[in-house]
């Protein structure tokens, strides 16, 4: 009897947890909009091979596509994962469809800023995009340009603050932006420097993101935090100590649990010199509709947290699942289409759940095998899906 109680509460909040997704348009899209970058960063999983596999482009028709049926449920689409959006000439076409197709999504996408000229900076405003993440792994020109190789922190630096200009002369609120800085050994001590730079151009968020072994040059240049643990614990107080002192929101690392000191060797000169220098891009002139100085209606309503904790103590409980105090949340509310369709939770994942091609979105999503890797989320191994997930590793 209490067998068959534990499965119907649980089949019950299944279809309560899946109802609220509904209602409450809280759905996150993941997606590439292409599969090339026009930089070689040397801590990323790109490298100048891709340009040999075949181009993957998608367009406004496909958009029309995708967001069909799932479009209304939608509370954010981020336009990019392990690429360069802007490096895609549908980019600006995209943006304005979905802007005015369905102008209740949130937009969002992460570039490396390098491409992000008059034009585009002109097609973000009018198409209120709601936040940019600059990846930003340096603070002087000598240490960004030696890690995002083939970048120019001149014209990256200018792109950042003419949008910022565009902003301020328009007295507009978006979009939001986030830093993205892969913390390594060569520029761990230019993290703390990093914090001042985002107050200066008016980031609400910086990432402070460990480096992923993702090939091994960066194994053999000495760039793992593994390796480099006493020093990482030293800078990242001094970060924590600016982001305290400016009051900007940061996300870092746990500190490493090990008593050895590091004692810095070089007196590295820590000033924004660099940057100063630099002036603003020139804009064009652009004609904003009254509509866009309103802000955008978006559904921030958030899916009730304690629905979601009854429907994971169903699961705990039918599957036995014992000290797990672990869950990564994207199975829940996230979803993300890879370059042949195939939908996944999220981009670390292994496991394909569905294809676009066959079935539409909302079967996948609110379907079995999706309700399945929510399930196996709880269990102390995770879902098979996320054995490889380098935020899984890092969690449990
Ligand atoms: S900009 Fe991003 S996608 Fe491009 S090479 Fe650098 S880290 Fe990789
Ligand atoms: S644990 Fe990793 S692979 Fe699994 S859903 Fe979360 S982020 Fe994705």
């Amino acid at each position: 009897m209490k067998k068959i109680l534990k499965r119907f509460n649980t089949h019950f909040y299944g279809i309560k947890f899946n109802n609220e997704i509904k209602i409450k348009r809280n759905l996150i899209l993941r997606l590439d909009i292409i599969n090339r970058c026009n930089l070689t960063c040397l801590m990323c999983h790109y490298n100048k091979d891709y340009n040999k596999i075949p181009l993957f482009i998608l367009n406004k028709e496909d958009f029309e596509i995708i967001l069909k049926d799932i479009g209304i449920y939608l509370n954010e689409i981020i336009l990019s994962c392990g690429y360069e959006p802007l490096t895609s000439k549908n980019f600006m076409d995209i943006i304005s469809f979905i802007s005015q197709a369905y102008p209740h999504i949130k937009i969002s996408f992460c570039t490396n800023a390098l491409l992000m000229d008059s034009k585009i900076r002109t097609e973000i405003i009018k198409n209120k995009i709601d936040s940019i993440t600059i990846s930003m792994d340096g603070v002087t020109r000598k240490t960004y340009e030696h890690i995002r190789k083939g970048s120019n922190y001149e014209r990256v630096i200018s792109n950042i603050l003419a949008l910022n200009e565009l902003k301020k002369q328009y007295s507009l609120d978006y979009p939001k932006i986030i830093i993205n800085y892969v913390i390594m050994n060569s520029n761990m001590h230019e993290a703390q420097l990093m914090v001042r730079l985002g107050k200066l151009i008016g980031a609400k968020l910086i990432n402070f993101r460990k480096i992923a072994p993702f090939n091994q040059e960066i194994k053999n240049d000495n760039e793992l935090l593994d390796d480099n643990k006493a020093k990482f614990n030293f800078y990242r107080e001094k970060i924590i100590e600016e982001s305290e002192r400016h009051k900007i929101p940061i996300h870092l690392a746990d500190k490493f649990d090990m008593k050895s000191e590091f004692t810095p060797l070089n007196n590295y000169e820590l000033t924004l010199n660099d940057f100063s220098k630099i002036m603003p891009d020139k804009n064009e002139k652009i004609f904003l509709e009254k509509d866009n100085f309103k802000k955008k209606k978006t559904n921030n309503i958030k899916i009730k947290s304690s629905l979601i904790k009854k429907y994971l103590e169903c699961i705990k409980n039918i599957f036995k699942i014992k000290n797990s105090s672990f869950y990564c949340t994207k199975p829940f509310n996230e979803m993300f289409i890879d370059l042949n369709y195939n939908i996944k939770p999220c981009e670390c994942s292994s496991i394909i759940l569905g294809n676009l091609k066959e079935d539409n979105l909302i079967n996948i999503i609110f379907g079995e095998k999706f309700n399945q890797v929510r399930q196996n989320i709880f269990k102390n191994k995770g879902d098979p899906g996320c054995k490889n997930c380098f935020y899984f590793k890092r969690m449990i």
